[in-house]
């Protein structure tokens, strides 16, 4: 057994009270995990900043002085604590806004201080929220150079496991090390990337003796944590594309033909034409085809989707279409029914509600293959919906989709349909590397012809006459509006709350136009006639929540209103955005929140005012949030633990990891010769298996 095995506890410095803490907290049980637990930054000991130093260039800095007094302002939620911080050259003001109690009990006035932190200019004073304060201690040996810091917990600190005692105890741990710990990659990967050996690195990323060795020991470890996952997909791909036949479209008939001669109302544009060339190039390659497209709101994917479907009923196949609402069902179904008026293909709408009768008809009509296209909700992943011969899928706004749901698509048919996978998400590419796998890729990067870009504008919630105003003008020339709150899970209750308020209000706002409310408890039904209704122009203001988010489709809508805008996500804006600007006319979206906005909110409003570029907003978003809040990996997940890698600021790591996984599997698919045992080894440990998903999206 190797040291890396041993129970913590042995540490010495630990004991059992410790090792029970340390495992139940942040889940470090044997020598391997607590090497494993890395530092999240270094302070640069050798480097003090003055205060009069600080401009906007500087990011993350260290600073060592003294509070000369405190200060709260404000009340109940909104109260923040100032501690007035000084070294003489210049004020700094440290803020919190959480956990003001704890911090006036530890700090002192007059004591010295080393303040680390991030300083961001407020009202013209330099302000640290939040900072991270040790107190000075001007030790004999202390290291000098870079100190490594780890994040430790309320509890641990509680037990004096602060970031001190962590680093005590992984030095411990570190000396009872007395051979070179084993390597985790085989030589040829480890020549190909030029990493330094392992032990180096676990050496170095705990106790840096240069800057130059932690970035090397950095991206050793970073590189290994990307390169598994790559590895990972690419052993999976491989493996998928020896076994997984797929059905072959061979020819372009009648159906698209007639479809693209009489009934398609545009010209295609360019991105349109080339994504349709890529699927059809797919689905005449005799492989099973999974494809992600990603095209912004409103690029026309419908079009794309309806085309690839006729190819399939070219061939003999019924295709189907997975919508992840009732609305946005609905809402297909009529455009297919619409485009498709006067063609002889049979388009059947299956959902919850759909009627037991109805019901059994479209069943019947699936076996026998007389329905050719099938259009509906989770209702349509059912078990006894059974395909006559189940071609072509395409999943919209995948990110609704749970991960067992696609799967049960999958089964459908003996033999695997193509997929296409639709969103209006833009994934950042290296993260539809790491969660999509091995999905290929298109994009319509290009809007429709004469589309005017919404204008969105940022306005604070105590100014709505001249909002109602210039709302009732819009309202007034014809077009129609919808005012959205935002809905958060945990405060159902309160937002349905707001929602009813909000509704009232607007009603008595605007008593010369109907108002028309609707929000995620309502029946499918209510929700399909509230709908109906608004696509109408039967009401012209829709009050809702964000159950309108997706693939909505009212092109005379051109105002939206979205209340308290900094409860929402950037791209989830964006999303909501898209509901405007649909039609010719110029749209409007505007943001409303409160006067008092943290600076990333403010941020975040302006990100949304300048760009209308939906990739762009998400890699602001990915970058302000973290993958992890991202819509789509919440289900999916990052399938490893990623605990020093990031795919945003590590992509060219990760590029080079995928390709350096692609030719090891490339080489040995199976990874069966014996420098790569240890890959093989380091895989099965990481539960290499939890890629089985990636089938069907
Ligand atoms: P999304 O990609 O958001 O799903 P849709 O497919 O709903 O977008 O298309 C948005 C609107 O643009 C629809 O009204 C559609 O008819 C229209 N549209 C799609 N492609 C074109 C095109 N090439 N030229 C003009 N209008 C188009
Ligand atoms: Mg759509």
């Amino acid at each position: 057994m190797s040291i890396l095995q041993n129970d913590i506890q042995y540490v010495p410095g630990v004991g059992p009270k410790r090792a029970d803490i340390l495992g139940k907290e942040i889940g470090v049980f044997t020598v391997g995990d607590l090497l494993r637990w890395y530092p999240y930054r270094y302070i640069d000991r050798s480097r003090v900043y003055y205060i009069h130093e600080i401009d906007q260039s500087v990011a993350y800095i260290q600073l060592k002085g003294t509070i000369t007094s405190f200060e709260t302002f404000g009340e109940g939620r909104r109260r923040r604590l100032v501690a007035h911080f000084t070294d003489g050259t210049g004020f700094v003001d440290l803020v919190w806004f959480q956990g003001i109690r704890y911090i006036e009990g530890k700090y002192k006035v007059n004591r010295e201080y080393l303040v680390f932190g991030k300083p961001t200019l407020f009202n013209n004073r330099w302000n640290i929220a939040h900072p991270e304060i040790d107190p000075f201690m001007n030790e004999e040996g202390a290291p000098t150079g870079l100190m490594a810091m780890y994040n430790t917990t309320e509890k641990m600190k509680n037990h004096y496991l602060n970031s001190k005692a962590m680093q005590k105890i992984i030095e411990n741990a570190f000396g009872l090390i007395k051979s070179p710990l084993p390597e985790t990659l085989s030589p040829d990967v480890i020549h190909a990337a030029k990493l330094m050996p392992f032990h180096d690195a676990i050496e170095n990323i705990h106790f840096p003796k240069t800057a130059a060795l932690l970035r090397r020991a950095e991206f050793r470890l970073k590189f290994e944590e990307l390169f598994y996952i790559q590895l990972n997909i690419a052993r999976y791909t491989a493996e998928r594309k020896e076994k997984l036949k797929g059905f072959l479209f061979s020819k372009v008939g009648d159906c698209l033909h007639t479809f693209y001669k009489r009934q398609l109302p545009f010209p295609l544009t360019r991105a349109q034409k080339r994504v349709i060339k890529e699927i059809r190039r797919d689905t005449a390659s005799g492989k099973q085809m999974n494809r992600l497209l990603q095209g912004d709101v409103g690029s026309g994917k419908t079009v794309v989707a309806i085309m690839c479907m006729l190819i399939a009923l070219d061939n003999g196949f019924q295709a189907c279409l997975m919508a992840p609402t009732e609305i946005l069902a609905y809402q297909h179904f009529e455009t297919f029914r619409q485009m498709l008026k006067g063609m002889n293909v049979r388009v059947e709408l299956l959902t919850g509600s759909t009627r037991k009768k109805e019901r059994e008809q479209i069943h019947e009509g699936l076996q026998s293959g007389e329905v050719n296209i099938l259009i509906g909700t989770h209702a349509l992943i059912e078990d006894e919906v059974q395909f006559h011969n189940l071609g072509f899928v395409v999943i919209d706004e995948q990110h609704r989709f749970g991960v067992a749901q696609r799967a049960k698509l999958w089964k459908k048919n003996k033999q695997p349909p193509h997929v296409l996978v639709m969103t209006a998400t833009p994934i950042p590419r290296t993260l539809a590397m790491t969660v999509y796998g091995d999905l290929e890729v298109s994009v319509i990067d290009e809007l429709p012809p004469g589309r005017k870009p919404v204008q969105t504008l940022h306005r604070y919630d105590q100014k709505r006459g001249p909002l109602y105003q210039f709302v009732r003008g819009q309202l007034q020339a014809g077009r129609q509006a919808y005012i959205v709150y935002p809905l958060i899970e945990e405060s159902e209750k309160l937002d349905l709350k707001n929602l009813e308020e909000g509704y009232e209000h607007v009603k008595a706002a605007f008593p010369e136009f109907s108002v028309s409310k609707m929000h995620g408890r309502m029946k499918p039904a209510e929700k399909e006639e509230v709908m109906r209704r608004f696509v109408a122009n039967e009401t012209q203001i829709m009050v809702s929540t964000t159950v309108i988010e997706v693939g909505v489709n009212v092109p005379n809508a051109s105002v939206m209103l979205i209340e308290s805008a900094q409860r929402f996500g950037l791209s989830q804006l964006h999303q909501l955005r898209g509901r405007v600007g649909r039609g010719a006319d110029q749209s409007y979206c505007v943001l409303i929140t409160p006067y008092e906005i943290s600076s990333d909110t403010r941020e975040r409003m302006k990100m949304m005012t300048e760009s209308n570029d939906g990739f762009v907003i998400a890699e602001a978003d990915l970058k302000l949030r973290g993958p992890g809040d991202l819509e789509g990996t919440q289900q999916s997940g990052i399938p490893f633990d990623l605990r020093i890698a990031d795919i945003v600021h590590d992509s060219a790591i990760l590029y080079r990891a995928r390709e350096i996984a692609a030719e090891v599997i490339a080489g040995d698919p199976r990874l069966e010769q014996p420098q790569h045992r240890v890959l093989k080894q380091q895989l099965d440990r990481l539960g290499g298996n939890r890629y089985e998903w990636s089938r069907i999206s």
